[in-house]
């Protein structure tokens, strides 16, 4: 196994959030992300790597071993289920909350229902325990449309401040989880690198807590 950690890295909403929280941790990429094009970045920590990619592709690449290390939403960890990962530490980011959502006024009571949403296997779970019979679409965007334009009853999405639901003339319903950015381990790594990669953990796990302590 080569000596070098690779740490996967969410792009979008959770990277604006996860870059400081690693800076507080002393990781930090050699060049300004926001200003380049490349995807794979030298940090100030000998052979510490970032990779900059899809939020759903992180658990991929830290369950196949490309990087060591990752950080992901619990929302896409959920989807995408557990095998060969290990879940070190909550990072208390980019939290927000796993909704089901309909159009406002049109209350679903019936036990069968067409639920559109990325998060198929999440809301396949969600309605079997709740004993209602779903129908689950799977889309890739914009959620929000698919009632308004019929193709589904209601949907299943991430909710921060409910703006995009208000603005497509739509209402958070029922909660399914909440959510918040997580560190996740390559089970193999986390014995045959283990010297490495614990003080890498700890530095983080230090910085969520001198966080929460405000
Ligand atoms: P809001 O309008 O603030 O409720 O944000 C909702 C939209 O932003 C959702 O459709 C999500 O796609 C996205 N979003 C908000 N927070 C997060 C997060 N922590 N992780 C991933 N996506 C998010």
């Amino acid at each position: 196994m080569s000596k070098q950690l690779v740490v996967a890295l969410s792009k979008g909403r959770i990277l604006k959030e996860t870059l400081p929280l690693l800076a507080d941790a002393g990781i930090e990429p050699l060049e300004d992300l926001s200003k380049s094009r490349k995807l794979l970045f030298d940090t100030n920590i000998p052979d510490v790597k970032l990779v900059i990619i899809r939020a759903t592709d992180v658990p991929t690449y830290v369950q196949l071993g490309a990087a060591d290390l990752g950080i992901a939403g619990k929302d896409v960890l959920l989807e995408h289920g557990a095998e060969g990962l290990y879940e070190p530490l909550d990072l208390e980011i980019a939290k927000c909350q796993l909704m089901t959502a309909g159009v406002v006024g049109q209350q679903q009571q019936g036990a069968r229902r067409r639920v559109a949403t990325k998060f198929v296997d999440v809301a396949r779970r969600y309605y079997a325990e709740q004993g209602i019979q779903a129908e689950v679409i799977k889309l890739y965007g914009a959620m929000e449309l698919a009632p308004l334009m019929n193709l589904a009853d209601e949907i299943v999405d991430i909710v921060d401040t409910g703006n995009t639901l208000r603005a497509n003339g739509m209402e958070p319903r029922e909660l399914i989880t909440d959510i918040s950015t997580r560190l996740v381990v390559n089970k193999a790594a986390m014995t045959m690198k283990h010297d490495r990669l614990k003080p890498l953990i700890d530095r983080l796990r230090q910085a969520v807590e001198a966080r929460r302590k405000g």
